[in-house]
């Protein structure tokens, strides 16, 4: 059904070679009013259409990032690769994997001691806690899968120890409470918190990416609704932190094809069709991502646009990267390309300004 659905919007062809690197002009866009906290959350491995099965979970917590926010069933994972590592470098770095430009991490084993994106690409790629870092803003990094060790030792060694907390934790409750902890005005002014949450990857390749109702799959999907439940109950019982906390939440990728896997038989959009979504404690949502840039951003369709360079494109996890330093009314990373001039809106053009 989802698919028909995606397969019923309006597609606008794009191109699909760039003989250059040349992003499509921004609009532009007034400064806003910056947050004190931003938390990017990824969640690993969350298909869109798990967000809309019937009879299944209620999915309060999603339906709230919904309902107040921004958001987009129709986002898109990294252009080429649907795993983990490469779509989280380009998550963080605004940027995708492949071309002049990308930031060239293509595997997803966990690295080995001594390797790092500098080690392997042989130039540095700079992320959100290299700009968080210069504007003297706390940073965190907490993460579930050992592989996020390349983070560590890529932006946490000699010059570039540029992130404050690095975790490896796959209790939820533990992760909540370094977030928390994070969120803490007394303890951090201002903070960048990146929380990845593992289990509907983990499900999915255990069992497979089941949309039957209440499947090991969607049952993780509800294990994180649950989780941002807990997110929400702490920003209800603290206002003034609320007050200044943004969110954002998206995912590295989907899964189902080949069965219990989401690495190949070329693109498919159960692997390639993920949600995105913005919070913010002052929006007056629901608003549709796309419907709020237009000519900026094109809804895609069914289909994966190849070409980062021409024309509009469609939100892809790696706008994160640079929406979270607007949110914080910092400059973009450097050596990024994905939302480079901050053109991704969270709000209708006549309120974005005002907020
Ligand atoms: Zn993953």
């Amino acid at each position: 059904m989802f698919a028909l659905l995606l397969l019923s919007l309006v597609q606008t062809a794009s191109a699909e070679t760039a003989p250059v690197a040349q992003v499509a002009a921004p609009i532009a866009t007034e400064k806003t009013a910056a947050y004190d906290h931003v938390i990017l959350i990824s969640v690993d491995g969350l298909r869109s259409d798990a967000l809309l099965v019937e009879k299944s979970h209620e999915l309060p917590n999603f339906k709230r990032l919904t309902e107040q926010g921004a958001s987009t069933l129709n986002a898109r994972t990294d252009s080429v690769y649907t795993f983990t590592l490469p779509n989280h470098v380009g998550m963080l770095s605004g940027r995708i994997a492949t071309g002049k430009y990308g930031h060239g991490w293509f595997t997803n084993a966990t690295p080995k001691i001594h390797e790092s994106i500098l080690e392997r690409t042989g130039s540095q790629v700079e992320g959100i806690f290299h700009v968080t870092a210069a504007a003297g803003i706390d940073d965190a990094m907490i993460a579930s899968k050992p592989k996020f060790a390349l983070f560590r030792q890529s932006w946490m060694v000699g010059e570039d120890a540029v992130i404050d907390l690095w975790m490896k934790e796959t209790d939820t409750h533990k992760q909540l409470q370094a977030t928390f902890d994070m969120l803490d005005p007394q303890k951090h002014p201002r903070s960048m918190v990146f929380l990845h949450l593992r289990a509907p990857d983990d499900a999915g390749h255990d069992h497979g990416w089941n949309m039957t109702p209440k499947s090991e799959y969607l049952t993780a999907v509800a294990a994180v609704d649950q989780t941002l439940g807990e997110l929400f109950a702490f920003l209800d019982a603290h206002e003034e932190i609320k007050a200044r906390t943004a969110i954002v939440l998206t995912s590295d990728h989907g899964g189902g094809i080949p069965h219990k896997n989401h690495h190949g038989y070329g693109l498919h959009w159960v692997n390639y069709v993920i949600p995105f979504f913005v919070w913010t404690p002052n929006m007056t949502g629901p608003q549709d991502l796309y419907a709020i840039n237009p000519g900026q951003y094109l809804e895609p369709g069914i289909k994966m646009p190849k070409s980062i360079h021409v024309g509009p494109q469609p939100i892809r996890n790696c706008d994160a990267a640079n929406l979270c330093m607007s949110l914080l009314g910092l400059p973009s990373v450097s050596g990024s390309t994905i939302n480079q001039d901050q053109q991704l809106r969270w709000q209708t053009a006549e309120t974005f300004k005002d907020e």
